[in-house]
């Protein structure tokens, strides 16, 4: 079967990072694993030799039906096939929480992550994912500099990021024109917005980083779905302790969590 470019398809093929991979997802006797993502199998023997209950979602219909004939004798594994950018915890057959475990697809691979910690934070335990490199970076990145961005603020707000390892374009067939990185995602125990509303934050969040090149002031009279009244913003900005003339992309975590809480 031919790797299907739409769905991000780079398959594993060297044992060693395999390995790396199943070690570093740290699962533990009496734990359900979820797996995106699981294509040809090359974490699947592993991550199943480890969990006590093992459920993958894959979103390519033969793949899936592939693994599903292997499951057939196994009381133990499941395959959802579907989109695990839609898949809710709800539609998988046991209960959280889950360790998730994917070699994710580039093209969506912060798409996913995102839905994971707004849809599933209370059913992950952990997640070890893989990732474009940049995009591993731009998870991880702190404030002040170039990485770091609205992606960047709404994962730490809801996670600890912890980057791990890096991976070859050698690792994978078809070998991709980009390295990997192997990220470990904690999702805190109570996100750091706790009590505000987590659509605002998004949009504040969002609406700051609108242009990087801009000061946050500029960003936020222009931004949408927020108040666009220069005086209010201004105030609102002073009150979370931040100087409008500040660049987006030097404001910490808590400081736009602050700006949320101040802004009208
Ligand atoms: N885990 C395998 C490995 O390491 O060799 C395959 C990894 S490959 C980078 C990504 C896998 O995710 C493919 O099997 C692809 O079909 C699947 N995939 C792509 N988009 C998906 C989505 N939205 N939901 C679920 N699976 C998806």
């Amino acid at each position: 079967m031919k790797a299907k470019r739409s769905l991000g398809q780079n398959f594993l093929v060297d044992q060693s990072v395999v390995d790396r991979i199943v070690s570093a997802a740290g699962v533990r006797a009496g734990e359900t694993v979820v797996e995106i993502g699981p294509g040809r199998g090359a974490l699947t023997a592993g991550l199943r030799a480890l969990a006590d209950q093992y459920i993958c979602i894959e979103k390519d219909d033969a793949l899936a039906a592939q693994l599903d004939r292997q499951f057939a004798d196994d009381d133990r594994s499941w395959v959802v096939n579907g989109d695990a950018l839609e898949m809710m915890p709800d539609a998988l057959p046991v209960p959280g929480p889950y360790r998730v475990v994917a070699n994710l697809p580039y093209n969506v691979g912060g798409r996913i992550t995102m839905h994971l910690l707004e849809n599933w934070s209370g059913d992950v335990s952990a997640a070890t994912l893989m990732f474009q490199r940049e995009v591993a970076n731009r998870l991880a990145a702190v404030h002040g500099t170039k990485a770091y961005g609205a992606l960047s603020v709404l994962v730490q707000s809801m996670a600890e990021v912890w980057p791990l390892f890096g991976v070859p374009p050698g690792a994978f067939r078809p070998v991709p024109k980009v390295q990997s990185r192997v990220v470990r995602l904690q999702p805190r125990p109570e996100p750091l917005w706790a009590g505000l509303d987590y659509e605002r934050f998004r949009a504040v969040v969002h609406g700051g980083f609108q242009s990087r090149r801009k000061t946050l002031m500029n960003s936020l009279i222009n931004a949408t779905g927020l108040t666009n009244d220069v005086d209010a913003i201004r105030a609102a900005v002073q009150e979370a302790g931040l100087d409008g003339g500040v660049r987006p992309d030097n404001i910490p975590v808590a400081g736009w969590i602050a700006l949320t809480r101040s802004l009208p």
